[in-house]
């Protein structure tokens, strides 16, 4: 007989338990049967259940057999086996849980059948194991070790050949005791279990009645049950799965469930993934290269072994899924929508309305849309040809772009007569200035990037640059500067490093590729006939803070001299004005005339400011759902705390880094900078904060063994969870709370 025909002649999964008594060698036996099981390529696990008992204490051990490995690790408290080592042990809390049908193998010198009456629903086998260890001479004369001996009674009534008890014995070294095995294998009695409803012979079964409960089926939580341990009415808390928000989810502004993103890249691959951030915005590409990525910055991981690289997974996912063509309801009524501006407000809030089936239109000043992602944020950052695809996914969606077309106050009013709806996403137009005059060399840092993107031609060899500002257009000037051959490139800005509105990582890169930074500065006066030669700069000291949170700057009286030959400045923009018809009025994001309401909108940077893509795409989606009057906010959940994620529990391991240009290569061409990351094995390193990834943690702490898995959820039985809460706090994620019970009772 093969071992996989031993195998298949006995069902698993199968769990055992063991009882003796301190001194017997029970959790030997146990391990030994598992060693029996492990021969035959079962997945085993045993251990044993006592304390500091001394010799002659009750013992129990345990075994379970699987298939696959064993991930309960639970006591057993539905036993399929039972091996008693000593008789006097046998009562109700012994029998604990066992099924009809189930195996009871006893040590006792009593008369087998009258055993076996005893307990007609079991199979039973009746051994004098110790008669046969002492005659084998194992253990003392006052000792008798019995375990080698029983374990072969037991391979006798599994049907296991005794070549694999051999093996079994030779292998934990008991090779002595094998001819005890061999004894007890051949003379072990059996009596098989009588079917339910087959009548038991001699009266037993007013014996078994009298003398013991009822055998009852597996899952034990029955009335008949004999004094049944229901926990369940005691208990004043309750455990259950509640998923929680994740921070990182909590801080995306543009709206992405950034821990269902990251969890479906790993359990369902890239094109799954991207079919979930869809779900929310169409330009991961974007965003994964130009976010700041406040998600990264409240990762749980971040003060454990380094945040998780949500930004660079998102990339990924945008630059290696095959996307789908993004999904268009069916909409019985459909509106028409005009949009005024495309950039990233104007393009969310356009295929927010698209895909639910409305007909969006975008009217745009320039000859592409895009907005500032396409004629401001340099081509080293966020390549055009990027832009292009994810801009695509827009038009396959229907939505119509009408470019080259400024919008004026008369153009308004008429898109508004014509539509049900206008959103105006006209970001911010008007630039902050130096007031120094006409000199030749001073220019707006957004015309600068504006002309390098358009494929002008500029030469900055020789020149002496200087960049006034803190934000993300400062640092682009300053770059792009250095890849067009400035001699010296200076960055002024009148605050300190951590308070610069930059991306951080852009300032770092900015620096690494030989930007001068000088801080606390500010330029007063520029200098030069006609063309600007030099500037003097202020020092500057910081006091209390203003109403943004950030300290006030003074410039002082200490001066200093600076050449400079180009000045380029990035001193923030605001809303261009003129675009609205005189007659009209804000309020919130909402357009009123004569204080009736329009159904006119404002999105995007136009009406917040906030100044990131990610903003903007976030605010373009809400405030087209508000004329629209749909929902995209997102089902509200309780958060997680910051002592809510158990960050011991997951192996440490460093983020996945970003692959960089080498720095010489960098400066002699606009070849994008970062390569971003070279695979989806970040996303392994995500806690998946709140969320249930089935881990079976809960399962394997629960002291009562109440939780079962159900396919990818699990179950808890609440007539027997005595509300320890044990399970909730050894969670990993925080995805299960404990609630109060208003009647004591669920
Ligand atoms: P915009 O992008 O400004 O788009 C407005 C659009 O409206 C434009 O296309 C414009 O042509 C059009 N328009 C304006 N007036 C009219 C009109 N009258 N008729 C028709 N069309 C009109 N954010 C980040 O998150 N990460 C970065 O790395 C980053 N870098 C930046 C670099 C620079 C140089 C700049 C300037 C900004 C950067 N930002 C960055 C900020 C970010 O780009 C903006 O917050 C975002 O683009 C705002 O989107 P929006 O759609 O509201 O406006």
């Amino acid at each position: 007989m093969s071992k996989s025909d031993i195998k298949g002649s006995f069902k698993v999964p199968l769990e055992l338990r063991v009882h003796g008594r301190g001194g017997q060698g029970g959790v030997t036996l146990a391990k030994l049967i598992a060693t029996l099981y492990s021969g035959l390529g079962l997945h085993v696990q045993t251990f044993g259940d006592y304390g500091s008992e001394r010799a002659g204490a009750p013992i129990r051990a345990y075994t379970r057999v699987d298939e696959t490995t064993v991930t309960n690790r639970n006591k057993v408290y539905n036993p399929d086996h039972l091996i008693v080592l000593d008789p006097g042990l046998l009562g109700p809390s012994v029998l604990d849980g066992t099924s009809s049908g189930a195996l009871l193998l006893i040590n006792t010198t009593e008369e087998g059948a009258e055993v076996a009456k005893r307990y007609p629903m079991l199979r039973v086998g009746v051994i004098d194991a110790t008669s046969i260890a002492r005659k084998h001479g194992i253990g003392t004369a006052s000792v008798v070790i019995i375990n080698t001996t029983l374990a072969g009674a037991y391979a006798r009534l599994l049907g296991i050949p005794m070549e694999v008890v051999s093996e079994a014995y030779e292998k934990v070294g008991l090779a002595g005791d094998l001819a005890a095995a061999k004894e007890a294998y051949d003379s072990v009695e059996i009596f098989e279990a009588i079917e339910s409803g087959e009548e038991a012979s001699g009266g037993v079964e007013e014996y078994v009645l009298g003398s013991f409960p009822a055998i009852l089926p597996l899952t034990g939580h029955v009335s008949e049950r004999f004094a049944p341990v229901c926990t369940g009415d005691w208990r004043t808390q309750t455990p259950h799965y509640l998923f929680h928000e994740a921070p990182c989810n909590g801080e995306c502004p543009a709206g992405n469930d950034v821990v269902g993103f990251i969890q479906t890249l790993k359990e369902d691959g890239v094109d799954a993934a991207a079919q979930r951030l869809l779900a929310t915005q169409p330009f991961p590409s974007v965003c994964g290269r130009v976010c700041p990525a406040p998600c990264i910055g409240s990762c749980s991981r971040r003060l454990y072994d380094g945040a998780v690289n949500i930004r660079g997974l998102e990339r990924w996912i945008g630059d290696n899924a095959e996307f789908p063509p993004i999904e268009k309801a069916e909409n019985p009524e459909p509106k028409r929508i005009a949009i005024v501006g495309g950039g990233p407000a104007g393009l969310a809030a356009a295929f927010e309305a698209a895909r639910a089936g409305h007909s969006a239109t975008i009217y745009e000043a320039n000859e592409a849309p895009g907005g500032v992602l396409r004629y401001g944020i340099p081509e080293y950052r966020l390549p055009g040809e990027v832009l292009d695809r994810e801009v695509g996914r827009l038009r396959e969606l229907g939505v119509k772009v009408v470019s080259s077309t400024v919008v004026n106050s008369e153009k308004l009013i008429e898109l508004s007569a014509g539509n049900d709806a206008v959103i105006i996403a006209a970001g911010l137009g008007r630039l902050a200035d130096l007031g120094f005059g006409e000199l030749s060399g001073v220019e707006q840092g957004i015309a600068f990037l504006r002309a390098v993107k358009s494929g002008e031609k500029i030469n900055l060899s020789e020149e002496d640059v200087v960049v006034v500002g803190g934000g993300n257009t400062a640092v682009d000037c300053a770059r792009t500067a250095l890849r067009l051959g400035a001699a010296r490139v200076t960055l002024l800005y009148r605050r300190g490093r951590e308070e610069m509105p930059a991306i951080d990582d852009e300032v770092a890169d900015a620096i690494e590729e030989g930007v001068r930074l000088e801080l606390y500065s500010q330029p007063v006066q520029a200098e030069g006939a006609g063309a600007i030669s030099a500037l003097e700069v202020a020092e500057v000291e910081l006091y209390d803070y203003d109403e943004t949170g950030r300290r006030r700057p003074v410039v002082t009286d200490r001066r200093r001299k600076i050449p400079c030959t180009r000045l380029f400045m990035a001193l923030g923009q605001t809303p261009e004005a003129g675009l609205m018809p005189d007659v009209w009025q804000v309020e919130g994001e909402r357009m009123l005339s004569g204080g009736a309401p329009l159904n006119v909108w404002l999105a995007g940077d136009l009406l917040t400011g906030a100044g990131t893509v990610a903003h903007a795409i976030g605010d373009g989606r809400r405030v087209a759902a508000l004329a629209l009057e749909s929902n995209v906010a997102r089902e509200e959940k309780p958060e997680v705390t910051p002592d809510g994620v158990r960050a011991d529990f997951f192996e440490s391991r460093p983020p996945m880094a970003e692959k960089h240009l080498q720095v010489a290569d960098r400066l002699s061409s606009f070849a994008e900078v970062s390569e971003g990351i070279t695979g989806p094995e970040e996303a392994e390193r995500c806690f998946s904060c709140g969320t249930c990834t089935a881990c079976d943690t809960c399962l394997y702490s629960c002291p009562e063994g109440v939780i079962s898995r159900d396919g990818e959820s699990y179950n808890i039985d609440g007539e027997f969870c005595k509300g320890c809460g044990i399970c909730v706090a050894e969670c990993p994620r925080m995805a299960m709370n404990m609630s109060g019970l208003e009647s004591g009772r669920q």
